[in-house]
């Protein structure tokens, strides 16, 4: 409960920000360190700790409710920043998060400035030649947001329109292949684009199902098509080769699906 009034207080945080246009809690820099750093040290952290010191730094982008927003506190709040701080736990690591645009979040990989990614990230082919991933651990639903009012009633009337999509996401690359440049407006985040959907500058936004209910809970006069534009995986990812990581991830992560540790925390926040 407290969690869930949390959430939506960061997403109206993320709200005012967006409408006073100043999109500033978006990005602390990358070098941000002491507030940003969500700790809980473990003792024996010696031997699993050689990647980075002791230090597990997650790259995120807390624009996407309930898996990341951003709190009162500016803290990075969300079923991914638990996640990575129950497998941190298990690795007797400290947890950093550092917060930035979607589409940084690989590049900032592959130049070692994070160690790992935990974003509501799907897992695609594409990615796949880019980063490791690990095991899923949640699915996801690309889902359709439209004024209630709108015609729009099946993904297959969205041909000729304009959909808002977060740049680089996978709703970002299926409106691109399927309907073409010209009919995709490309913003920082989902926020930012169902935003332009209430005003009128754009007819749909194509974006993960979770995020979109808290976006639509937030706006009034939309509405989520009842239909699905694609079902996806999410997983973390690590720099590409980085094998230990990987496989110390992977093993946490089964540990924390096993003893119901991953159930529980994204029941915390997603109540069916
Ligand atoms: N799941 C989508 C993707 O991976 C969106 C993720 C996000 O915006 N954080 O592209």
């Amino acid at each position: 409960m407290k969690k869930k009034l949390a959430a939506l207080l960061a997403m109206s945080m993320l709200l005012t920000g967006a409408l006073a246009g100043c999109g500033g809690s978006d990005e602390p820099a990358q070098d941000d360190t002491a507030e940003n750093t969500q700790s809980a040290t473990q003792d024996e952290s010696a031997e699993s700790t050689e990647t980075t010191g002791g230090t597990l730094r997650m790259g995120t982008n807390a624009t996407f409710p309930p898996y990341e927003t951003v709190d009162d506190n500016n803290n990075v709040v969300g079923i991914d920043a638990d996640i990575a701080q129950a497998v941190a736990d298990k690795l007797g690591m400290d947890l950093q998060i550092i917060n930035m645009e979607f589409d940084s979040l690989i590049p900032a990989l592959s130049a070692d400035q994070i160690d790992i990614v935990l974003a509501g990230m799907t897992v695609t082919p594409e990615r796949e030649e880019q980063v490791d991933f690990t095991e899923s651990y949640a699915t996801g639903i690309q889902s359709i947001i439209v004024p209630e009012d709108s015609t729009i009633a099946s993904v297959d009337d969205l041909a000729d329109k304009k959909v808002g999509v977060q740049t680089g996401t996978t709703g970002d690359i299926y409106c691109t292949d399927d309907l073409g440049e010209d009919h995709v407006q490309r913003f920082e985040s989902g926020v930012v684009a169902t935003q332009a959907l209430v005003n009128g500058q754009i007819d749909a936004v194509v974006i993960d199902n979770e995020p979109a209910k808290a976006y639509v809970e937030a706006n009034s006069g939309l509405k989520i098509l009842d239909t699905e534009y694609a079902v996806e995986d999410y997983a973390a990812a690590v720099k590409k080769g980085n094998t230990e990581l990987l496989d110390q991830i992977n093993g946490a992560l089964e540990e924390l699906k096993a003893d119901g540790t991953i159930d529980e925390i994204i029941a915390n926040y997603i109540h069916e």
